[in-house]
């Protein structure tokens, strides 16, 4: 069923998580059980990252190299097709522009298409690993923008090259919105100009990027909503519950972690003391964020998912 039915039909906020697909050489049991610790709190849907490949060049002697390309995370397809499989739960793989052509685009979605996946997350994705900047493929898109369109055209059995009674895809468009902007965004008003031509393209709602506090969430969607964007928007939830993640989380996704936290976990005494702290931090933010009447809560889980079971409870107990 497609994610926008889904919110449309919910009683009450949905619960939503997002996996990454484990290495390669490390086995799925450890993301199945992840994946069980959050099973008590029924979440909707669950998305799975997709990640570049790294490309390395190895020298093979008289002044030439071989491309050799490392998937380093592989198998976002096989990880949505064994969750679907295992839970029955509508489960949405990210697609993203880098290192794909528009025509291999286009194969992608087919096989998306012939194994069943109705929504798809659409990404214009984070540089190659070892890159500072995105580069696209030559003939690939610039912008989840142009992906979302390309999508779009297949919903309307519009193909690369036109195609006799060509079968319409139908597919429920997902994309990412940045309440503090994208770090390559010169404002907020500029890359929310850009997340309106995202939904202009044919996205059906919005997921965003890691947020730390309510109200400048609820101004985001404020501001949104006030140049045309009516889809739903659902926040993106990241409990922090260690001093590491107080460097890490900033760095990776360019957002502000507020000072209570920080101080509280700086403080703590113990492993434990820092992880009640992020677990009670991230449970009042939910609450404060369910009084804005969201669609739902999105959790990022990274291949873990007790920090959020944990916040799940709590919400639960009250
Ligand atoms: P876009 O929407 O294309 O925007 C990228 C930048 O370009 C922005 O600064 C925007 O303002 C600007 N821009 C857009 N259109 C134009 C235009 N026409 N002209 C000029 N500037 C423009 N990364 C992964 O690699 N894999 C994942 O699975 C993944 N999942 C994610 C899930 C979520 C919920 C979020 C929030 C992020 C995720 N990311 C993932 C990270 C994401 O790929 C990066 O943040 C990336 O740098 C931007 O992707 P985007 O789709 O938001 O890009």
């Amino acid at each position: 069923m497609h994610i926008t039915e889904l919110i449309a039909r919910r009683k009450q906020p949905l619960v939503s998580i997002e996996i990454t697909p484990p290495e390669k050489g490390r086995s799925i049991s450890e993301l199945f059980s992840s994946v069980d610790q959050l099973l008590p709190f029924q979440p909707t849907f669950i998305t799975v990252t997709y990640h570049q490949q790294r490309i390395v060049y190895e020298d093979v002697g008289a002044g030439l190299t071989k491309k050799i390309p490392r998937r380093k995370n592989p198998g976002t397809v096989g990880i949505c097709a064994a969750i679907a499989n295992r839970y029955k739960i509508e489960t949405v793989p990210h697609i993203i522009c880098g290192g794909f052509s528009r025509y291999e685009t286009e194969d992608a979605l087919i096989d998306l298409q012939y194994l069943g996946f109705t929504n798809l997350f659409v990404l214009r994705g984070d540089p190659a690993p070892g890159f500072k900047e995105f580069i696209p493929e030559p003939d690939g898109h610039r912008f989840a923008s142009e992906l979302a369109g390309q999508i779009a055209a297949m919903n309307c059995g519009r193909y690369l090259e036109a195609l006799d009674n060509a079968v319409s895809t139908d597919f429920c468009i997902g994309v990412a919105g940045y309440p503090e902007k994208h770090y390559e965004a010169p404002n907020l008003a500029d890359d929310l100009r850009h997340l309106k031509e995202k939904v202009d393209a044919g996205a059906d709602y919005i997921i965003t990027q890691m947020v730390f506090a309510a109200r400048p969430f609820r101004e985001f969607v404020d501001r949104a909503r006030a140049i045309g964007i009516k889809v739903p928007i659902i926040p993106g939830i990241k409990p922090v519950t260690n001093a590491k993640q107080l460097v890490s989380i900033p760095r990776e996704f360019h957002v502000d972690l507020p000072e209570e936290l920080v101080s509280r976990i700086t403080r703590a005494s113990t492993p434990a003391d820092s992880a009640r702290a992020g677990v009670e931090f991230t449970t009042r933010l939910c609450r404060d964020l369910l009084k804005q009447d969201v669609p739902g809560l999105h959790f990022y889980t990274m291949g873990k998912g007790r920090a959020t079971a944990e916040v799940l409870k709590a919400m639960n107990d009250e």
